[in-house]
Parts: structure tokens; sequence; C-alpha cells
């Protein structure tokens, strides 16, 4: 997901694994024109990795690549919306935890994002897919003060209780970012599972899209880098 270069050849890599969730570890030489992991391990290249334990590092000492998304996201929305998802994972994810569904979601996302027309439109589901793999998922069909249902109704966004509330709830002195009832039903699409009933889309409205972004930066205490350098040009007008 990120490298960063160490001493005069050297690069730490953080890579998010299946079984270890996120590892940094050093791939040595790997700066040298005649080595052979560079190549292999491109940004977001999903590898089979050999690491020997090193003292403070993993050693990186072999990689095979699996399948490489590079000639994909090398355009440049695909390559925001990759390192959104990426610098998401990389801020949320405690080193040495494996979480699978967060493995599987990166997985599927970069998928979604090499055959995408609008790439930075998944960014939205893929959010709330984070959040529901953290275990931080909003309700979609109720409010998060009260219960009271949230099906055909405006609601407004209040973060300190993770989610959607209804109007009865609304707190009056707050400015606060509000969705209408096309924006509700919106965010509850999106939040469907793929094979549920209520019918599951891919495509956040702007206001929606504004609410989960928001909600991110407040559970993460602050806004990804990757998505804020450019988020003024390539979020679509309301
Ligand atoms: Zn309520």
């Amino acid at each position: 997901m990120r490298a960063r270069n160490l001493g005069e050849a050297d690069k730490i890599y953080t890579l998010l694994t299946r079984e270890r969730g996120k590892v940094d570890a050093v791939a040595k030489g790997v700066r040298r024109a005649k080595s052979s992991l560079a190549g292999r391990l491109e940004f977001m290249n999903e590898v089979t990795l050999a690491l020997h334990r090193g003292r403070n590092l993993d050693v990186i000492t072999a990689a095979e690549i699996a399948r490489s998304y590079f000639d994909a996201i090398v355009q440049p929305a695909a390559f925001v919306a990759t390192s959104v998802m990426g610098e998401l994972i990389d801020a949320f994810c405690e080193p040495d935890l494996a979480v699978p569904e967060i493995f599987n979601l990166l997985h599927l996302a970069l998928r979604a994002v090499r055959t995408a027309a609008d790439p930075l439109a998944l960014l939205p589901r893929f959010e709330l897919r984070l959040l529901e793999a953290l275990g931080l998922r909003p309700p979609s069909e109720s409010c998060v003060r009260c219960g009271a249902s949230l099906i055909d109704q405006p609601a407004w966004l209040d973060c300190e209780s993770g989610g959607l509330a209804g109007m009865e709830c609304r707190v009056t002195w707050m400015n606060v970012l509000e969705l209408d009832t096309a924006d509700v039903a919106n965010f509850q699409a999106l939040s469907a599972a793929r094979d549920s009933v209520r019918r599951a889309t891919m495509t956040a409205r702007s206001q929606v899209a504004k609410a989960i972004e928001t909600l991110v930066a407040y559970h993460l205490g602050r806004r990804p880098k990757a998505g804020m350098q450019t988020a003024e040009f390539v979020r679509p007008a309301s």
C-alpha cells in the first residue's frame, strides 16, 4: 500500500497481508537497477511473498506477482481512488492484526477500479464497507439516536452517534449536514448487500458521498490526504 526509502538502496513497504493484516517489511537493495524485486512490489500489486523475520522489521526475500493492477491504476482518477483506499486501510488498521474482510474488500475494490468508468464513484460504497469491516457500520434504516424508521424519511448526519438520525432527533442549535428523502434512500441502497432484497446501488448522490466522507473523517480524526488534494476537481457538483 505504501513504500518509503530506507538508507542508500532499501525500501520499507507497508503491506496488507491475508494472514497478518498490516505488516511493514524491508526490501534490501530494491532501489538498485539490478533488483528483481522492485517491479514486483509496485503499488497495489497482489503478490505472494517470502518474509524473513528480522530483528526490527521483516525482510522480503522473494516476491511473485499474483495480479498486477498497475496498468489500470496509472490512470489519474483510478490512481486517486486507489490511493484513498490504501490510505484509509493503512490509517484504520493496526499492525499485525488480520481482518480478512478488509483484505477481501481491497481485493474486490481493485478489481472494480480496473473496469470502472468512474473509479472515484466507487469510494463511498468502499468507505461504507470499510466501516462495516471495522465494526463502525452506520445503521441505514433506522435513526441512530432513537431507532425510529428512516424509510422514506429525511435525516441528518450525526457523526458523534455514528450515523444518520431522523428529524424527530434533530438538534436545532447544531449546523449539520442534512439528507433529503431521496438521499436517505440512496444511502440505504449503497449500504445494501449486493444480493439483498432492497436494490443495491454503487453510485452515491453528492450529498450522500459528502456524508459518508465526513463520517469516515470523523472516525479517522482527520481527512485522507490523497482525497483532499483532488477533492475539489474530481467530486461531481451537487
Ligand atoms: Zn430519532
